[in-house]
């Protein structure tokens, strides 16, 4: 059982910049949402057109032994079947996102747990096209969480900033940029 809890979101902002979480976890500061954020959240606030199914929107999720918790945006049960669905407001990006991936794996994950069944396939929606990304739950992947996690726990514990992304690109809309004085 883990003390901390972390969202798959602060999971996903952890791959983005480990320093968010820093921030958010280590120092409590929450400072207020950029433009950007606030039309995303809106765009995000509409309906998903998700695939077939039933769907379950906004569904309360956590796990003390994986010290983890998600709000899902949309759970479908189709065919004896449950998969997450992750809705992002924006296009589907050219290449593989991480975070995005492990976000609805960490998903995913914890619906095996609260069903006590598998969960094989998550999904990414792209509001921005409509388009539906899948992702395969290996166990290498869920594995990849669990040490996501483990590594967030252990910079939470030692209190030491981390260095920032490599990718400076990725400051240009960060919430916390005025805090980073060294980027
Ligand atoms: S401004 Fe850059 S280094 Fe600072 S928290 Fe944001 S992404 Fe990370």
């Amino acid at each position: 059982m883990h003390a901390v809890v972390f969202t798959a979101e602060e999971l996903r902002q952890y791959l983005y910049c480990p320093r968010v979480i820093y921030y958010r976890r280590v120092l409590h500061l929450k400072p207020p949402p950029t433009v950007k954020m606030e039309h995303g959240a809106k765009l995000h606030s509409r309906k998903p057109k998700a695939g077939g199914g039933e769907k379950y929107l906004s569904l309360h999720l956590e796990s003390r032994r994986l010290g983890l918790a998600a709000k899902l945006d949309v759970m479908e049960y189709e065919s004896g079947k449950i998969a997450p669905v992750e809705v992002k407001t924006g296009r589907q990006p050219r290449h593989k996102v991480n975070g995005h991936i492990l976000q609805a794996v960490a998903q995913a994950m914890l619906l095996e747990e609260a069903f006590q069944r598998p969960v094989e396939e998550a999904f990414i929606l792209y509001k921005a096209t409509g388009r539906r990304a899948k992702i395969k739950v290996t166990p290498e992947l869920k594995r990849k969480v669990l040490e996501t996690l483990a590594e967030m726990r252990k910079m939470v514990g030692e209190e030491l900033i981390p260095e920032p992304p490599a990718e400076r690109a990725r400051c240009r809309d960060c919430e916390y940029r005025k805090l980073c004085s060294d980027v």
